[in-house]
């Protein structure tokens, strides 16, 4: 029994022991190499993170549902593509760092289940090149730092966002649902994005090698509200079922083919635009064309602008100081108007309301601005003996013109006196205040003239409210020679 016992035991903790040795060797060949590392976050703002080392060896990292750090540092070449199993893996692109990812699979980076995010360190300085495409199938992309080079960034077509917010990105095309770039710098030849492609910041170049397909494009809206934007290809810009909406930025759009192109229609109300289209139209658009505000340059070599739909009617107008718009033409017969309650001019005529055929084909080559509707507007009121400022302002674009106008001063203040009391024996008095009666200044104030000590005759005198020893003596005073004045009559008597 008791030997039995014995070899079983021994039997067992061999077993152990064998087994944990194994365990150890196996752990110290897949031991991650954790460190911390410090990156730059979203904002600016530097920080550190317990990262995990990628090495060129280890092909994938993570694990369902985690969020976690890695780092990319040193100079590598790998043929090894990175796959991470997160929810959310962050890396960390290390200042120096120039991996090179090469290898026939379709993508280089895989996040299977979760969002991909690029930070950069202090210098910004780390690389990474790949083959082929960075990919996430379930998340976003973001970009923060670092530069990437890559023929795609790719997300999920249907619900995935690539944002680009810092960093520089070279690329062949997008491939995602929705596109954000609010900074940083995006070098590619074209977006194929499924929903809306905003650009508030940074700068975009998208430049068809061969003018054979569309530059900027999007399926949804685009819509740029900062940043500088290029682009250029068969199509500069181009919205297949939404709209082109500029707010701001400077955006240069050359298409060989036509400029700017938004299918349900184009508006721009800030921003410096130039759209041109080399061989047929600049701006062209199934739906309403709306021009408010920026400085438009819209160059077709058959129309400047083409509405080439029913219905897809152009209005022009002046929401904005500085606003200029150039067409090289419009398409005859267009309805375009000028927005109610503004006129535009090009110098020599004006424009308001529905154009007519002959205005609209006279607008040709002409640089329109708002013909500006002045009036005042009082910055200080002028008072008496005071100026006061104003300017004028333009009731259609804001433009401001005269500043610093003085008012002058309505006269002399004219005054009078008010809150004026007498004194009485037991109250001080005041001599008032000298109130302007136009402007309601108090241009002096008044002083307080002391009591008189004096009772007046129908305020009979009351010991006990006069303490003052002089006035109890003059009142005993009174008092005995009214006695005195009884005793002589009680005499006469
Ligand atoms: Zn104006
Ligand atoms: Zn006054």
């Amino acid at each position: 029994m008791k030997k039995r016992w014995i070899q079983k035991s021994v039997s067992l903790i061999l077993c152990l022991l064998l087994s944990l040795s194994a365990f150890a060797l196996s752990a110290a060949a897949a031991e991650p190499n954790v460190k911390t590392v410090a990156y730059i976050d979203e904002n600016g703002e530097p920080q550190t993170a317990q990262a995990t080392v990628i090495t060129p060896d280890q092909t994938t990292y993570g694990a369902a549902g985690e969020t976690n750090w890695y780092v990319i540092e040193g100079e590598a070449e790998s043929s090894n593509t990175i796959m991470t199993f997160d929810a959310v893996s962050n890396f960390i692109l290390a200042d120096n760092a120039a991996w090179t990812i090469t290898n026939t699979a379709s993508f280089n980076i895989i996040g299977t289940a979760g969002s991909l995010n690029f930070f950069a360190q202090k210098n910004g300085s780390g690389s990474l090149t790949l083959s082929n495409r960075l990919f996430t199938d379930s998340g976003n992309v973001a970009i923060y730092g670092g530069t990437i080079t890559t023929p795609a960034v790719q997300a999920n077509m249907n619900s995935g966002t690539v944002f680009v917010y810092g960093g520089v990105i070279r690329t062949e095309s997008f491939y995602s649902k929705d596109l954000l770039v609010a900074g940083g710098e995006v070098h590619t030849q074209t977006t194929n994005c499924k929903g809306t492609v905003t650009v508030s910041g940074g700068t975009v170049e998208a430049l068809q090698p061969n003018n054979g397909y569309m530059a900027l494009i999007s399926e949804g809206d685009l819509v740029i509200s900062g940043g500088e934007v290029t682009s250029s290809g068969a199509f500069g810009l181009r919205s297949n079922t939404g709209s082109v909406t500029i707010t701001g930025g400077t955006v240069v759009a050359e298409g060989t083919s036509m400029g700017i192109s938004g299918r349900a229609g184009i508006s721009i109300s800030g921003g410096t635009v130039t759209a041109t289209g080399t061989n047929t139209m600049g701006l062209i658009s199934g739906g309403p064309i709306t021009i408010t505000g920026g400085t438009v340059n819209a160059t077709g070599r058959t129309f400047g602008v083409y509405p080439n739909a029913e219905g897809a009617v152009v209005t022009l107008g002046a929401d904005r100081p500085g606003s200029s718009y150039t067409f090289s033409s419009f398409l005859p017969g267009a309805v375009v108007s000028v927005k109610q309650g503004q006129t535009l001019t090009d110098g020599e005529a004006d424009y308001s309301g529905e154009l007519t055929d002959e205005q609209v084909a006279a607008l040709a080559g002409k640089t329109l601005v708002c013909k500006h509707a002045w009036s005042w507007v009082t910055d200080s009121e002028a008072g008496c003996g005071e100026a006061g400022v104003k300017h004028e302002v333009c009731a259609s674009c804001g433009a401001t013109q005269n500043k610093n106008t003085v008012i002058p001063a309505t006269g002399a203040h004219i005054t009078n006196i008010v809150n004026a009391k007498e004194a009485t024996a037991t109250e001080d008095g005041y001599t008032g205040d000298e109130v302007c009666t136009v402007c309601g200044q108090t241009i002096k104030t008044g002083e307080t003239i002391p009591a008189t000590g004096e009772p007046t005759p129908d305020e009979p005198a009351n010991e006990e409210s006069r303490p003052a020893k002089g006035d109890f003596f003059s009142k005993l005073f009174a008092w005995l020679i009214e006695l005195f004045r009884m005793f002589t009559r009680w005499v006469q008597k």
